[in-house]
């Protein structure tokens, strides 16, 4: 009996024991488990951002939309149409006679009419935008701001046209900033208007052009680059000077120079009457693309009360010069006598030194002889950088900063010569520089 209760005391003890080991295990569990269990509650398992992505898109297509679907352009007037939904698209024209449509969107209107445009996403679905074009009529007013031009933003603002006002130096410059604030183009004409001075020499046409540019900004806060030459390209007054190198010079300065295609004929003397202007301006405009010559002058409000509605009336768009498609537009009359028929084309043009060491501030003349002799090619000259080194249209190089630059002369038939430039603050004694104020090479 001892020895079973001795047996008994011990298995109870063993029972105590083996139940305080169940318990702590127990303990342990469910302790740990329920931790691993909050774990999983706080941190659910997520897939990486970049799967869903691609996954989603391989999956649902996108539809594409446009930002316009019904768009009117003008004859050589850009529009672009922005498409939404998908990464490429692809573009096409049911008739590009009439408008054509590049990779990025941009409408070109070409001649009047209309048509459908279509794009296509990458998941092959497709949009249309419906382009009617119409005529296109670029209005100018030239030598103002005068009297007449409150009137003429008036009727401007009346009939929602805009115009390519250009712009002298008068009386009336605060009117400049009223021009820009309708939302018109400004355009340069001429600081003096007066042909003797500013044709005196291209220096003193680039001068006047200068100084004019000095008058626009400081009342618009922008220098323009569309400039008109006084008289147009094809005038008798710019005299000796050569109009054809003057509009490569004034190109290669960033402007574009454009003349008109029809005219008022309001600055002629005896003046016409409104309506003989408005006829005049009526007559001429039988192109598709248009540009017209008016002035601030007395009769030309009322000139512009008759033909802004009838041109309206017949289809015309109106645009500023700053859309027109070309670099610049020139007149007939300045294609007849620039371009004659008896041209004998430059074969070979050579420079007379291929290289010109100049210290900032000095000058140095490059000369180039044309084969044949008398070939009626005009030659200029361009800078590739003229903060180091600028050129005149006669050649005349001056140092401006310390660098090596290349100076071009170019042949109007296209042949080139280079001369490279090395401008130093200070050169060496006994390097010669030939200094010039001559150098006309026609
Ligand atoms: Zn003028």
């Amino acid at each position: 009996m001892a020895e079973k209760n001795n047996s008994a005391s011990l298995s109870g003890g063993k029972k105590i024991l083996v139940l305080a080991i169940f318990a702590i295990l127990s303990f342990l569990i469910v302790f740990g488990l329920n931790k691993v269990i909050r774990k999983t509650k706080v941190t659910p398992p997520t897939p990486p951002q970049e799967v869903v992505e691609v996954s989603s898109e391989e999956i649902i297509p996108v539809n594409v939309s446009l930002s316009d679907y019904d768009v009117t352009v003008g004859v050589g007037i850009t529009k672009t149409i922005e498409a939404i939904g998908g990464k490429s698209f692809a573009w096409s024209s049911s008739n590009e006679k009439v408008a054509t449509v590049s990779a990025d969107g941009s409408v070109q209107g070409v001649k009047p009419g209309s048509c459908d445009l279509s794009v296509e996403n990458e998941f092959g679905r497709t949009a249309q935008c419906h382009v009617t074009v119409k005529k296109t009529v670029y209005l100018t007013i030239d030598d103002c701001p005068m009297g007449y031009t409150g009137e003429i933003l008036n009727i401007l603002k009346k009939y929602d046209v805009k115009a390519t006002f250009f712009v002298m130096n008068t009386y009336n410059n605060r009117m400049l900033k009223k021009i820009q604030e309708d939302g018109h183009c400004i355009g340069l004409h001429t600081y003096t208007h007066t042909f003797k001075k500013c044709y005196r020499s291209q220096y003193s046409y680039f001068a006047d052009l200068e100084k004019l540019s000095d008058i626009v900004e400081s009342y618009t806060g922008e220098r323009p680059n569309i400039i008109r030459f006084p008289g147009g390209t094809g005038n008798h007054v710019g005299g000796k000077l050569n109009m054809r190198r003057m509009v490569n010079g004034v190109e290669d300065l960033g402007y574009r120079a454009f003349d008109w295609t029809a005219s008022s004929g309001d600055a002629t003397r005896p003046r016409p009457t409104a309506e003989k202007a408005a006829a005049n301006v009526l007559g001429s405009c039988t192109q598709d693309s248009e540009i017209i010559l008016t002035h601030d002058k007395p009769c030309s409000p009322g000139a512009l009360e008759i033909f802004l509605p009838a041109l309206l009336k017949r289809g015309y768009v109106f645009e500023t010069l700053d859309h027109h498609p070309e670099q610049s537009h020139m007149s007939k009359t300045w294609y007849e006598r620039t371009v004659s028929k008896n041209e004998i084309p430059c074969e070979a043009l050579t420079a007379d030194k291929e290289f010109i060491d100049l210290e900032v501030g000095k000058s140095a003349t490059l000369k180039v002889t044309m084969t044949p002799e008398n070939s009626t090619d005009y030659v200029r000259f361009v800078s590739d950088d003229p903060t180091i080194a600028k050129v005149t249209l006669e050649g005349i190089i001056t140092g401006k900063k310390p660098g090596v630059t290349q100076i071009k002369a170019i042949a109007s038939s296209g042949q080139e010569a280079v001369c490279s430039v090395t401008v130093a603050d200070k050169l060496e004694s006994n390097t010669e520089v030939e200094v010039s104020s001559g150098g006309d090479n026609q």
